[in-house]
């Protein structure tokens, strides 16, 4: 028998007529032939409650170094009820459906609290529920770690336990959220935004990266790593309605229509950090980002440029705004091995980018996106870019019209 796992966001769940729904879908499935295994987050909102009451506890509210363990307890509690709902409302129509936690599976973690990486689901248990007929209902974002403590998975991590149960399962993973598919930008900035038919593992892998929030990035890693088929389509339809054919996550040679451009994401969860007067000779670098990596803080795009003065050189770079004070600390306690002037934050910045795997083989897209910035007057600040992708940092201010922009500038509203 076919084996499938479907996934149902936040607001999939947000409250029990919601749920009703869901269990509909998947009840549709089940009569389609189907084994189940559903992975759902808490509802929306309930996720964001639970950390705050975690800052409120915590130990940034008492001075103390944080208890990530503890925070992992509290967070993950949302699932829990969310699981524990669908089961129940799955019986009510007459299936057989459990509930399933992190570790009564177990989903192994590793013990990097708060963004934790799965290392193994061992199938035997819930294949076993599901040969004996039963839906598996999964909470989403949690595992346990080899020491039996209950691990997250990062924001958004309910995808990646969906496609890593899938992996296991060796079946197909049905990603239900908000919108019915992966769509050229985020349709809640750009009405014109047109939904992909299909994208590939790697346009989508960035797409994650740069801040489209549709797929968790780790979850697209995976099913690339494991070649899962996903799907991605709207929980707001009711079984029988045509549901349409959301879009389909797969390897490149799959996509006949080639694109040069697929898609624009935003990021607003930027910092840029400027260092000036810096001493212009060898060691200086590594300095700066060895202290910074030493302390697990990510940085992600620099620009170096000659001061005025002789032999001082000006660094500019991002971290993740969550990790901006900290790194302005450990730069200021390494002043005396970098050898600065001056440190300043910005946390007014967005990052912007075009992704498509036809830049490999088209020269001009970053003319056309400097281009089509210029002309709406949107200031660059710092530029990187990859094979399959362009990123601009610019003002905040600025984000949606500069989406706006460059989505018209590469057609993407005519797909
Ligand atoms: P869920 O709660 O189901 O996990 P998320 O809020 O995490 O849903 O992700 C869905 C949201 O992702 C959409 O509501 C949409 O605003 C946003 N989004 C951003 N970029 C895109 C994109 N390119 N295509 C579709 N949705 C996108
Ligand atoms: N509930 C978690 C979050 O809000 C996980 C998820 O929804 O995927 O981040
Ligand atoms: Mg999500």
């Amino acid at each position: 028998m076919s084996r499938l796992v479907m996934k149902f966001g936040g607001t999939s769940v947000a409250d029990l007529e919601r749920i009703r729904r869901v269990a509909r879908l998947v009840n549709a499935e089940v009569e389609a032939g189907h084994q189940v295994a559903v992975v759902v987050s808490a509802m929306a909102g309930k996720t964001n409650e639970l950390v705050a009451w975690t800052d409120g506890a915590g130990a940034a509210a008492q001075g103390l170094p944080p208890s990530d363990d503890e925070y992992d307890v509290v967070v993950a509690s949302g699932e829990q009820v969310t699981a524990g709902l669908l089961a129940m409302t799955l019986r009510n129509m007459g299936l057989k459906a459990r509930s399933w936690l992190g570790w009564q599976i177990p989903i192994i973690a590793d013990d990097a609290h708060g963004r934790a990486r799965i290392d193994e689901i061992p199938p035997e248990k819930l294949g076993a529920a599901l040969d004996a007929g039963e839906v598996a209902v999964i909470a989403g974002f949690q595992g346990v770690t080899r020491d039996g403590r209950i691990a997250t998975l990062g924001r958004g991590g309910s995808d990646t336990s969906a496609v890593a149960i899938a992996a296991a399962l060796e079946c197909p993973c049905d990603i239900y959220t908000d919108v019915d598919g992966v769509y050229t930008t985020d349709p809640r900035i750009e009405s014109k935004a047109r939904k992909l038919a299909k994208i590939s593992y790697e346009e989508m892998l960035e797409m994650a990266s740069l801040g489209a929030k549709v797929l968790q990035t780790r979850s697209v890693e995976m099913a690339m790593a494991y070649n899962v088929p996903v799907r991605v389509l709207s929980s707001f339809v009711e079984p029988g309605e045509a549901p349409g054919q959301g879009t389909i996550v797969c390897d490149e040679e799959e996509i006949v229509e080639k694109r040069i451009v697929s898609g624009v994401a935003y990021s607003r969860d930027e910092a840029k950090i400027s260092l000036f007067g810096l001493p212009d000779h060898p060691g200086v670098s590594s300095a700066i980002f060895g202290a910074l990596a030493d302390a697990n803080v990510n940085v992600d795009m620099i620009v170096q440029s000659h001061a005025r003065t002789a032999d001082t050189a000006n660094m500019e770079f991002t971290v993740g705004k969550r990790d901006a004070q900290r790194a302005v600390e450990i730069i200021r306690a390494n002043q005396p091995q970098i050898g600065f002037e001056d440190v300043r934050v910005n946390e007014d910045v967005a990052k912007v980018s075009v992704i498509g795997v036809g830049m490999r083989s088209h020269a001009g897209v970053a003319k056309s996106m400097f281009q089509a910035l210029a002309e709406k007057g949107v200031n660059i600040q710092v530029i990187s870019t990859s094979e399959i992708k362009i990123s601009v940092l610019i003002d905040a201010a600025y984000t949606e019209l500069a989406v706006r922009a460059l989505h018209a500038a590469y057609g993407l509203d005519q797909l």
